[in-house]
């Protein structure tokens, strides 16, 4: 039985770390997720530094794996519009200023949409950003997210992600989290190969640099790049998809976070539900 894996979903911020904590715990889960401001821009709440010590008193006692932040979806390091990249890189530095009230944990963003500039220019743009936004000094390891290659996303494929990687100066505070629903939209057959596809990431990027998981189940099948995310089990990867993922030897030690369209109830019946695959309980 395999109570360790650090498992949850993505919380409200509304009511302040505190009440994450304690949800968390009232469903079962033992890391979460949350936006680190509203999607649609503007500036984020003060933060309050009693709140943040006690969320970190709730993880310490009950051994929360780390916690797996998120940027706005709707930043975009490699827009064309010089506005928009300066507000992206601005409130993502902010994010990480933030961030070190909760030391040591992940911060996931969107690589970002090229919007026809192309890949090589979108690559380009947000290493730049990156190299702008990362201080040497950060606790927190900040994680490109795999995408669907919905649009013109960059970050599709394992080879982008690899040159964001590789064109950045200090890369030793960024990483990789692994979006299931996004990965076999974007082409790579979790389902019949697991370990295949782990082993591709482990030539093109490093398994070193996988820090955190999204687990999604997919509307779509593999390659569409439609990026529509199911309840676990109910949607084109199945049950025993997400049952190889969360007993992978490769994988089980990561923080895994569902986006699944859930209520709490239905998160808490799919931490249970993947709790027991982890534990060889079918
Ligand atoms: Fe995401
Ligand atoms: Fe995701
Ligand atoms: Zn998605």
């Amino acid at each position: 039985m395999c109570a360790d894996l650090a498992i949850g979903c993505h919380l409200s911020t509304s009511g302040g770390f505190i009440a994450m904590g304690e949800t968390a715990l009232s469903i079962g889960a033992t890391t979460f997720a949350f936006f680190t401001r509203n999607p649609r821009g503007g500036n984020a709440k003060p933060i309050d530094p009693a709140d943040a010590a006690g969320l970190r008193e709730i993880m310490a006692s009950n051994g929360f794996g780390k916690l797996v932040a998120h940027a706005p979806y709707t930043l975009n390091l490699c827009s064309a519009k010089p506005d928009v990249v300066e507000f992206a890189r601005r409130s993502m530095k902010d994010d990480l200023a933030r961030m070190e009230f909760l030391p040591g944990n992940l911060y996931n963003f969107h690589p970002g949409s090229h919007v026809g500039q192309g890949v090589d220019e979108g690559i380009r743009l947000i290493v730049e950003g990156l190299d702008e936004i990362l201080d040497p000094s950060q606790s927190t390891t900040v994680l490109l997210e795999t995408m669907s290659g919905k649009g013109s996303e960059v970050g599709s494929t394992f080879e982008e992600l690899s040159r964001i990687l590789e064109g950045v100066h200090d890369d030793s505070h960024l990483g990789v989290c692994l979006d299931t629903c996004h990965v076999w939209d974007g082409g790579y057959d979790i389902r019949a190969d697991l370990d295949g596809v782990l082993d591709e990431f482990d030539r093109i990027i490093g398994l070193e640099r996988l820090c955190a998981l999204h687990l999604n189940d997919s509307k779509n099948v593999c390659g569409s790049h439609k990026d529509r995310h199911e309840k676990i089990g109910a949607g084109e990867l199945g049950t025993d998809a997400f049952a190889a993922v969360v007993s992978n030897p490769r994988l089980r030690h990561l923080p895994m976070i569902l986006e699944t369209p859930n209520e709490l109830a239905g998160y808490a019946a799919e931490i249970s539900l993947l709790r027991r695959y982890a534990g060889g309980v079918m």
